[in-house]
């Protein structure tokens, strides 16, 4: 059995009033997630958090930021909280500014990317988001990469497309539709789904109809969202706990 750690890298704060009908004036904190899984050799990271400040990213650094202000403590980054050298493997969740800003400090690990982040990568449009003053020149060009093939389906979490990363059911990639393209997610030994941003936070799954227009013009699929939604609840209700990028969580995730 491996070990699952989480770490806030950075955090933003929005007003919930703005981003959901009916809902209080009230500014509410999202930490960053990044998810650690050791296992053996094995050191797979999910997701890298914020860059450290400054960022050089233009004017569309600027709207994003008033939209959703970073606050990167001294110290906060995942550089500062891990041995980059030591993980093997980076799964991205999707391409927005709090998920990618550790990226390059990654350059001896495998990159798993999903084929519609890629798309992205190569033709971003300005809905999709991406800071490309955050990530490395020309990313991924000179990084090892894996294109998962969403070919199985898995028991533990019916409904949804995965592939097996280690061919042992250890550490499954799952396709999570409808944030961004290619927005991905992973299950940790059958019992932890690492979701992304599938939903703001766990309290607001399955709450997508209350989304208001601006956060939701953000959204890649808004119906994928809401029918995805429905699914990762099922998938809840047979045991297996979600765990969203911006919630709050212990620093050691309990997997059994
Ligand atoms: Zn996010």
């Amino acid at each position: 059995m491996g070990d699952l750690r989480y770490f806030a890298c950075g955090e933003t704060t929005h007003d919930m009033a703005q981003l959901l009908h009916g809902a209080a004036r009230e500014r509410r904190v999202f930490p960053s997630g990044v998810f650690l899984w050791e296992d053996g050799d094995r050191r797979v990271l999910y997701d890298t958090g914020y860059a450290p400040e400054p960022w050089k990213t233009g004017l569309a650094g600027w709207v994003y930021r008033r939209l959703l202000p970073p606050r990167v403590p001294p110290g906060a980054t995942i550089a500062e909280r891990i041995d980059p050298a030591t993980v093997t493997h980076v799964v991205l969740s999707h391409l927005h500014p709090d998920h990618i800003g550790g990226v390059g400090v990654f350059p001896d690990a495998t990159f798993v990317l999903h084929a519609g982040l890629q798309r992205t990568l190569v033709a971003s449009r300005v809905k999709d988001g991406v800071l490309r003053g955050l990530l490395p020149e020309a990313f991924p060009a000179g990084r090892r990469v894996v294109t998962p093939v969403f070919d199985s389906t898995d028991d533990r979490i019916p409904g949804l497309s995965t592939f097996d990363l280690f061919r042992d059911g250890s550490y499954m990639i799952v396709d999570l539709p409808g944030h961004a393209q290619g927005h991905t997610g992973a299950l940790v030994e059958g019992a932890v789904l690492l979701a992304g941003d599938a939903a703001w936070g766990r309290d607001l799954l399955g709450q997508e109809g209350r989304i208001r227009r601006v956060p939701r013009a953000i959204a890649h699929d808004c119906a994928a969202q809401a029918s995805l939604a429905s699914t990762l609840l099922d998938v809840e209700r047979r045991g297996v706990r979600l765990a969203f990028s911006h919630d709050h969580h212990p620093n050691r995730i309990e997997l059994h």
